[in-house]
């Protein structure tokens, strides 16, 4: 089956015949009977297993295991490492996952290094530090930073490192990091799975049995399951992502090229602008740009914060991926001691009409005074 059919068809289950879409079983707990597995709603429930068995389809994975949170999967790859673990991150990286590292020191008494990984990036530095793990995102959120995940993974893997890719933006519509070598894929099953602004949710894929057994166990001591509910949304919606995904996408590229034009604006962060080196590595391993869009405008901290606010079709709101186009002043919602520019405003582009969303920008930016 192919990507879109598989969405729409990858979670059918003879079980539920003759129901066309799957009933959502609530249940906690299942009469002891010879014969089945079924024991209690945290270690396994008909919609989540259902919902697992179709992320692992998605990202070609022998293993996927869904989260009530994608914060809680990340943290579910980071305690699958031992004590004392070493931990690789890149220097712009998700703020939510960067708080998670800084509790694991205290947690799990973690070393963590955040260091370039970028095309640039230094192989006899990350080799003297020696990490259990690299942690990647490409793009990297909020900042566009490339990784070649292919490159990463063949060297880590030379050196008994393990890889994880936290593939949220570029969602397995576009990219399959565990094909490209990675050990574990990530997801915030929140963004373009739910796609509509209204499931928390996250995942973890991997296909190496004993790294799924850890997991697993994560999953089921921690705890931090996937409610029977919000696994069935999450079928739901998924049916409608590879289109959704595609959308989104082509109207972010028209927005991206016509923001570069706008005289206020002095740059633009946006994989379909990266030019040379990154828009090869970028072009190897994933095939589209996504609908994610970082733009910096000609303006202090306080004239970027009235602008993200002046909008009334975007959503001046932070996360990202569903229909609804959302964007903030991203410096504001990671905390004084972001990294992020404060002139920077992160912008996830929906399904609205290009026109409508060009038209509502420029009237926030004349209302501030920009033009
Ligand atoms: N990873 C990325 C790249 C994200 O953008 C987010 C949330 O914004 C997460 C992980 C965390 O996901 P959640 O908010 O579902 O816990």
């Amino acid at each position: 089956m192919n990507f879109r059919t598989l969405t729409i068809h990858g979670a059918y289950h003879p079980d539920f015949q003759p129901d066309a879409v799957p009933p959502m079983h609530l249940s906690t707990t299942f009469e002891h009977r010879d014969g089945s597995d079924w024991l209690y709603l945290r270690a396994a429930n008909p919609n989540r297993l259902m919902l697992e068995k179709l992320l692992a389809k998605l990202e070609n994975a022998n293993h996927g295991f869904a989260f009530s949170s994608g914060v809680a999967a990340v943290n579910a790859v980071f305690q699958s490492l031992p004590v004392g673990c070493k931990i690789v991150a890149g220097k712009d990286l998700y703020n939510g996952t960067r708080m998670l590292l800084e509790q694991l020191k205290i947690w799990k008494n973690a070393e963590i290094y955040y260091e370039d990984l970028s095309l640039n990036w230094n192989r006899n530095r990350i080799g003297e530090i020696h990490p259990d793990l690299i942690w990647l995102e490409t793009p990297s959120n909020p900042g566009f930073v490339v990784s070649d995940i292919q490159e990463i993974s063949t060297w880590a893997h030379q050196n008994g490192i393990l890889v994880a890719v936290d593939s949220t933006w570029m969602t397995p519509v576009f990219m399959n990091p565990l094909q490209l070598g990675a050990d574990f894929v990530v997801h915030s099953a929140t963004k373009y799975f739910g796609g509509h602004s209204d499931i928390l949710g996250g995942a973890v894929l991997v296909n190496d049995g004993k790294l799924a057994e850890k997991i697993k166990q994560v999953q089921l001591n921690q705890g931090a399951v996937l409610a029977p509910f919000d696994s069935w949304l999450l079928v739901r919606s998924i049916k409608t992502m590879d289109v959704r995904v595609r959308i989104q996408t082509e109207n972010a590229q028209k927005l991206a090229v016509w923001l570069n034009e706008q005289t206020w604006v002095h740059h633009v962060a946006y994989p379909g602008l990266y030019k040379a080196d990154e828009k090869l590595v970028f072009e190897k391993q994933s095939s589209g740009t996504g609908a994610m869009i970082s733009f910096r405008i000609k303006a202090d901290e306080q004239l970027a914060k009235r602008f993200a606010a002046s909008v009334s079709i975007i959503i001046n709101a932070t996360s990202l991926g569903g229909v609804e186009s959302t964007w903030e002043h991203r410096f504001s919602s990671e905390g004084p001691l972001s990294p992020t520019p404060k002139d920077l405003i992160r912008f996830s582009v929906g399904l609205e009409d290009v026109e409508d969303l060009q038209n509502d920008i420029l009237e926030a930016a004349e209302k501030v005074g920009l033009v």
